[in-house]
């Protein structure tokens, strides 16, 4: 299998000298093409840290972070920008819609910022494939939180991103709007073959995924796979008890 994600010895943290907090403690992970993984673990573990180091949003203070065979700790600024444009796309809990455009300009707006005119087409279909085809018209207030998440979803799949990395995108939705989110990040990797990575507290959406990393203190401390979101949520609380 490719490896879309990798990471070898990840250290990042965060501040200087006393104040000094490690967040990642020597991270390795491999993320096969076409695979879900979720990355869960007791708050403070690590899990954003390391999504931001796989996105490139972060740059880890030692080790490296590959993305489909690329070094991401060796590009330079612009080179990076380009590389997360082109194959990474990011989601996050709290949407990250521009309030002042419709669902269809948000879903538009990475394209036109990389300098491309979006085919009205790709944005018709790419709202249409998160269930909002009749939503285009509509601007974030006037969309439900599950909604405004599925719009987020919208306009990272019209870039074709390899990677799809999901900061717990369903911890402010009900359990319907979650559901719908994960359908759709499976759909993600089922249909189009896209490598998703969900970090997320929540067992039952790390059941979507075929694997699950547990973190704590910085490092991978388990992994299970296929596995339902009972075992999943046995094997948090053993972990926390445990921290
Ligand atoms: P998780 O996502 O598992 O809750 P994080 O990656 O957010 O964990 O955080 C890991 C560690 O780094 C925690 O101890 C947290 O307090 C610390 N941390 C995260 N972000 C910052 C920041 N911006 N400044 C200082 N410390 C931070």
């Amino acid at each position: 299998m490719t490896t879309s994600v990798a990471l070898h010895e990840v250290r990042a943290g965060y501040g200087t000298g006393q104040r000094r907090v490690t967040a990642l403690d020597g991270v390795s992970a491999e993320f096969a093409a076409g695979t879900f993984t979720a990355v869960m673990g007791p708050s403070g573990s690590g899990k954003s840290t390391l999504l931001h180091c796989a996105a490139g949003l972060e740059r880890p203070s030692g080790g490296t972070v590959t993305i489909e065979g690329t070094d991401l700790t060796g590009l330079n600024e612009t080179a990076l920008t380009r590389l997360r444009r082109d194959r990474i796309g990011v989601i996050f809990q709290d949407y990250n819609l521009v309030s002042s455009l419709t669902a269809a300009q948000n879903v538009a707006l990475p394209l036109r910022l990389a300098g491309h005119k979006p085919e009205p087409e790709a944005i018709a279909e790419a709202l249409e494939s998160v269930g909002l085809a009749g939503r285009a018209r509509h601007r974030p207030s006037e969309l439900s939180g599950g909604e405004r998440q599925r719009v987020a979803i919208a306009r990272t799949v019209v870039a074709r991103p390899a990677v799809v990395l999901a900061d717990e995108p369903t911890g402010a939705l009900d359990s319907n709007a979650s559901r719908h989110v994960l359908d759709l990040l499976r759909g993600l990797v089922d249909g189009h073959g896209h490598t998703v990575v969900l970090v997320t507290h929540d067992p039952v959406a790390a059941g979507y995924a075929e694997r699950v990393l547990l973190l704590a203190d910085g490092r991978v401390v388990d992994e299970l796979s296929e596995v339902d979101a009972g075992r999943i949520a046995a094997r948090m609380a053993a972990l926390e008890a445990a921290c």
